[in-house]
């Protein structure tokens, strides 16, 4: 299975990427945390990057399209991926059909902006492995520590509250166009936000057929 994960900063996709990973076996690609480790280990990438995340705009489309190409080359994505936050343009996507990647369905989360903001407050990262908490709605067992890697968690310095109200605005221009672009094509599979991970992950299995 072939998928991305569309949908708003904070709506989700990262983790329910992660859980879908693990049922259809597949690796997760989110070129947020591939750009967070190239910020981290100072690359000509990352370098590149850093403004442009830190101010809670997109990164240029050459730089995540010679990304994606890149990782959908390794041989554990042959038998399928999914990618999360990529494409966010339409040239992405366009780069993408152009490329040969055909995907099965783009799955949207949707979730309002008001709840946005809130989540976004109490989300938690592993800088070291790319895992995401929320102090409230997905805690680690341990405070401040995470269960996958044993890393020390922190915020993100982009979930700061004026950072996203630039990646909401952003989102809504750049990125919402994405959810006609599939429905077009007849991939788009829309899931409504629901109170809990459980529950949002059954809609999409639901959606999904899985
Ligand atoms: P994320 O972890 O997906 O929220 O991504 C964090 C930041 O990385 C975004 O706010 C962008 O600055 C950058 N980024 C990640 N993926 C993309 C993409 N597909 N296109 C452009 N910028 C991206």
């Amino acid at each position: 299975m072939k998928l991305i994960m569309l949908g708003a900063p904070g709506a989700g996709k990262g983790t329910q990427a992660e859980i879908l990973a693990k049922k259809l076996d597949v690796p997760t690609i989110s070129t947020g945390n591939i750009l967070r480790a190239a910020v981290k280990a100072g690359t000509p990438i990352g370098l590149k990057a850093k403004s442009f995340m830190d101010a809670g705009a997109l990164v240029p489309d050459d730089v995540i399209i010679g990304i994606v190409a890149e990782a959908l080359q390794g041989p554990e994505c042959a038998k399928g991926y999914i990618l999360d936050g990529v494409p966010r343009t339409i040239p992405q996507a366009e780069a993408m059909e152009e490329q040969g990647v055909q995907i099965d369905f783009a799955v949207d989360l949707e979730v309002d902006d008001d709840t946005i903001v809130e989540r976004m407050s109490g989300r938690r990262t592993c800088p070291a492995c790319g895992a995401s908490y929320h102090v409230i709605n997905n805690p680690p067992k341990q405070e401040g520590v995470c269960d996958q890697c044993g890393g020390a968690l922190t915020i993100r310095a982009d979930d700061a509250p004026e950072t996203v109200k630039n990646r909401l605005d952003t989102y809504h221009k750049q990125t919402e166009p994405l959810i006609a672009f599939y429905q077009e094509r007849g991939k788009l599979k829309t899931v409504a936000n629901q109170p809990t991970i459980q529950a949002t992950t059954a809609e999409i299995y639901k959606a999904l057929g899985i």
